[in-house]
């Protein structure tokens, strides 16, 4: 299949997460995923659109970028943000970390992304912003 891409670019305001999920979801309809492919499509959609808002843009407003590519069975979703930027990766993905505990946060949110997507790259400098990569196949028990 020829490649298929779509671009959002959005306020950092967590009315957007919604709209981010729902609408990568749309996007992904001719692919015909599962609801269970969808459902996990749409939480690491929202866990990576939550950490630009509270964490990169500390709820200042600024821009959230959204790219999502297919093509044959694959999906590649990208959240972007020009925020604060993480100083350690490895540890800020590991399960329970969390930065504002205070907020009630669980620190689970990249432990859902590569628990639900096949393959998860966060890149990421401080003061610069973060980048997150994540990959899924559809259909992949056919
Ligand atoms: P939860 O997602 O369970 O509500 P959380 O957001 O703290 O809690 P993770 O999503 O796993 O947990 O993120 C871990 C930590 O990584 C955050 O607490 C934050 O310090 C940092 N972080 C994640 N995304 C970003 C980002 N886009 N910009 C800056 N820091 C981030
Ligand atoms: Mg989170």
């Amino acid at each position: 299949m020829k490649t298929n891409q779509m671009q959002l670019i959005f306020d950092a305001r967590s009315v957007n997460e919604c709209f981010a999920r729902v609408a990568v979801a749309a996007f992904l309809t001719d692919l015909n995923p599962t609801l269970d492919e969808l459902a996990d499509i749409k939480t690491a959609v929202s866990e990576a659109v939550t950490n630009a808002i509270i964490h990169g843009y500390q709820s200042k407003e600024n821009k959230v970028r959204l790219y999502c590519t297919v093509w044959d069975n694959n999906v590649e979703i990208i959240v972007e943000d020009d925020g604060v930027g993480i100083a350690d990766v490895k540890k800020a993905m590991e399960p329970f970390y969390t930065t504002k505990p205070e907020l009630e946060r669980s620190g689970m949110g990249f432990a859902f992304m590569d628990a639900f997507m096949d393959e998860l790259e966060v890149t990421s400098k401080p003061g610069v912003g973060t980048k997150v990569v994540m990959r899924k196949r559809i259909g992949a028990q056919d």
